[in-house]
């Protein structure tokens, strides 16, 4: 999606350890209206899927899962970082390693927003090892649910995570490919 190439262009920052810094657009000063173009392109990219939910991860993914809401017509949930997992049958529970600040989150979502009737899109803000992806397939796995595609915006893609979730049979839509960013100039290349 060139308008989110160009927007990464202009401000993206890449930081040591492979990170790219987007927050003056998307992951702490949120650009609505790039938003929605990203959500217009999720409901092209899947319209032919049988989507009846959206299912994302706080916090960086609800701003995104919301806006593409409303081009499918379908509600949002978001697995919910848990301090302390009561597993008292509520809820379906996985264990997230995080990319960015490298610890493991206990992941929840409650068993009455997720079932076997659903048909469910993952959107996420960025696409790195696939961990926080795994974590939210296992969750529609344990509900019985049906995974349709999952939409990134951000994928980076010298990163293992869309070439293992694609070798899996998933469908897996970016909107922005990154093939290598490099530390020192800055320079940011993507794949077409
Ligand atoms: P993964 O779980 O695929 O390794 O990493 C994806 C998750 O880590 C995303 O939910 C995102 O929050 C975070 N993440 C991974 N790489 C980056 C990055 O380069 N920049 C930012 N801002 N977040 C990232």
């Amino acid at each position: 999606m060139e308008l989110l190439e160009k927007r990464i262009q202009r401000d993206g920052i890449v930081k040591a350890g492979n990170v790219l810094k987007v927050d003056g657009f998307l992951n702490h000063q949120m650009d609505i209206v790039l938003f929605n173009e990203m959500g217009k392109e999720f409901k092209r990219l899947f319209a032919d899927r049988p989507v009846n939910k959206i299912l994302t991860i706080e916090a960086s993914g609800i701003g995104i899962a919301c806006v593409a809401a409303q081009y499918f017509h379908v509600p949002v949930v978001f697995a919910k970082k848990a301090q302390s997992v009561n597993i008292d049958g509520e809820v379906y529970h996985t264990r997230i390693e995080s990319f960015t600040h490298k610890r493991v989150y206990d992941v929840i979502v409650s068993r009455k927003y997720l079932g076997p009737e659903d048909h469910v899109l993952i959107i996420d803000d960025f696409l790195a090892n696939g961990c926080a992806v795994n974590g939210l397939l296992d969750l529609t796995e344990r509900a019985g649910a049906a995974v349709e595609g999952i939409g990134i915006a951000i994928e980076k893609g010298q990163q293992a995570g869309g070439k293992l979730l694609r070798g899996r049979g998933y469908r897996v839509e970016s909107l922005a490919i990154i093939e290598s960013m490099d530390e020192k100039t800055g320079e940011i290349r993507f794949r077409r």
